[in-house]
């Protein structure tokens, strides 16, 4: 029987640059400041993340639609937002070791408080003796805000631009013109897949904390005196289903409820879905209720009504909106960490992704049973070309079959296909699955239907 082993986050991360999911990036160049590369298993898990979340809750949904907006985005929006004056993080440097640090973060790792916000607060803590985790000094300087904004330039454009820190920005700014095309009706929700940039004080956790990541992020919006519990509760209990689905155990999710007095003014609600990664629990989604706020802000510097006619109340108002959101890169890291297991088998060991099918990379390898046969290999190429019409499939000649067996269950593949020479007499192949590892003799001509079945 399978034993989840408590697996160390630097393990999971030699691991997945091993193994093609996930390297560090520009590395011939000394890398970049924790950047990450997805390899080509990694890209393909990434993809099929968003895929799912896009069938979930944009093709699945009537009430839903997506959009694509770009990475820079008009500046006037991010001083409506807030974010120009007050996307700030706190930065406290260690005067011994220069280490740099989160001062809310270092504050909260060595006396459990939550001082978020409280700069003067978080100064006089530390500089009553908190020791430096790194060096064990006591000497910080004062902690200062630290905006996380990445400013650049754009040709025709004056003044600075914005890489955009999250993704709703451009739903914002565009709620207007999907209101106007799409004929949507509160409530309905608009969501977006995009990369965001923050420039986080420490990255850090490999995937976990990044400057340049990836947000699926949607904007709900409803009746400002909807009955706004119920539709948030389901929300939740979406969110947690999701990330069910690619593979996270209900055991490791749980919620934190923001309290209230740490709430921005606007917000009823701000509740995250915490998973529990190799380093303790981490924000994995987050859900708000942000009242008027945005599409309020945005009407008034853009001068533009945001007003929303609702023929079936027979009323204008600015509906309230409810924001579920969550980080791409942190539910591949979810993935990963919840598929990695170490299995002692009678004849060795090995290591398993137990991904489920949707999530994994590859969905089925074909092996010929020997690379020195051409009829074999030729055969091989066949059935590799008919299968990977529908699925993502590797072909794979290297080695003996029980190492490919064990490279396959290391990227997570659920079913291997082997051809070999009994196959040339009576077409059929011989199918191994990576959770049991058993072996079933199936024809070529059922193959499809019978991959199609298994993989739903
Ligand atoms: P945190 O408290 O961890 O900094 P946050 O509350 O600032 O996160 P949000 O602004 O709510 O995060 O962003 C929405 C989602 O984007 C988060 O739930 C998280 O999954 C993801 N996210 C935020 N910052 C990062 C980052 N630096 N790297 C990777 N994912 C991130």
């Amino acid at each position: 029987m399978a034993e989840k082993k408590e697996t160390a986050m630097d393990k999971i991360v030699s691991f997945c640059k091993r193994r093609g999911l996930i390297f560090p990036t520009s590395e011939i160049y000394g890398g970049l400041a924790n950047s990450y590369s997805y390899g080509p298993y990694g890209a393909e898990l990434k993809n099929n993340i968003k895929k799912l979340w896009w069938k979930k809750f944009v093709q699945k949904r009537p009430d839903i639609v997506g959009m694509d907006g770009p990475i820079l985005l008009n500046s006037k929006l991010w001083e409506a937002s807030g974010h120009l004056a007050g996307f700030n993080d706190a930065l406290v440097d260690c005067k011994k070791c220069k280490k740099r640090f989160r001062a809310d973060h270092v504050v909260k790792e060595l006396t459990g408080e939550d001082m978020e916000g409280e700069l003067e607060k978080m100064t006089k803590t530390l500089q009553a003796g908190l020791k430096c985790p790194e060096c064990g000094g006591s000497d910080w300087t004062e902690v200062k805000n630290m905006s996380q904004m990445f400013k650049t330039e754009m040709n025709g454009v004056d003044g600075a631009v914005y890489l955009r820190p999250e993704t709703a920005g451009a739903i914002f700014s565009d709620y207007k013109n999907v209101v106007d095309s799409m004929r949507v009706k509160v409530p309905f929700g608009i969501a977006q897949i995009g990369k965001a940039f923050r420039n986080e004080i420490v990255a850090r956790n490999f995937i976990f904390r990044i400057r340049e990541f990836e947000q699926m992020e949607i904007e709900y919006f409803i009746e400002p005196d909807a009955d706004w519990e119920p539709l948030f509760d389901k929300w939740l209990d979406e969110q947690e289903d999701f990330a069910i689905s690619i593979g996270a155990k209900k055991e490791d999710l749980r919620r934190y409820e923001h309290p209230k007095a740490k709430l921005s003014h606007y917000s009823k609600k701000t509740i995250d879905t915490e998973y529990n990664f190799p380093f303790g629990f981490g924000e994995l989604f987050g859900l708000a209720h942000r009242g008027d706020f945005d599409l309020t802000q945005h009407a008034k510097f853009s001068g533009q009504s945001l007003d929303y006619f609702d023929p079936v109340a027979n009323k204008r108002y600015v509906p309230h909106v409810l924001e579920p959101t969550v980080g791409l890169d942190r539910l591949v890291l979810t993935a990963i960490c919840a598929g990695y297991f170490e299995e002692k088998l009678e004849d060795g060991e090995r290591v398993v992704l137990r991904f489920p099918s949707a999530v994994a990379p590859i969905k089925v390898a074909v092996f010929p049973l020997m690379k020195n046969k051409p009829e074999l290999v030729i055969k091989a190429k066949e059935i590799f070309g008919s299968l990977s019409e529908e699925f993502m499939c590797e072909f794979d000649d290297n080695g003996n079959v029980g190492k490919r067996y064990r490279r396959q269950d290391e990227i997570g593949t659920p079913y291997c296909v082997t051809i070999d020479f009994e196959t040339l007499n009576d077409q059929a192949v011989t199918i191994r699955d990576r959770d049991t590892m058993t072996q079933e003799r199936i024809k070529v001509a059922e193959l499809k239907n019978y991959l199609t079945e298994k993989l739903k």
